[in-house]
């Protein structure tokens, strides 16, 4: 059991870099601004959906869910044969 290198490897990282604390920094966290949710239903499957203002349209009622959005995408043809 010798766990000593990795200890002689950690001193000299933090030596030679006095704000390193290990695998996770405390500096890492970065604050969002939380996400303003509204909730709404989809026109397509009438299921409720949490989604960012952001990325609503102006009309709520026409709002198609990402799900309906893939199902509704063009699959491109193949293996039509
Ligand atoms: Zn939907």
């Amino acid at each position: 059991m010798s766990r000593r290198k990795d200890l002689e490897r950690y001193l000299r990282l933090k030596q030679a870099n006095p704000d390193y604390t290990g695998f996770r920094g405390s500096k890492a966290v970065a604050a969002k601004p939380p996400l303003a949710l509204e909730s709404v239903v989809c026109s397509v499957c009438h299921r409720k959906r949490n989604v960012e203002s952001a990325n609503l349209p102006a009309d709520r009622e026409s709002y198609v869910c990402l799900t309906c959005q893939e199902a509704q995408a063009p699959v491109p043809a193949e293996g039509t044969g």
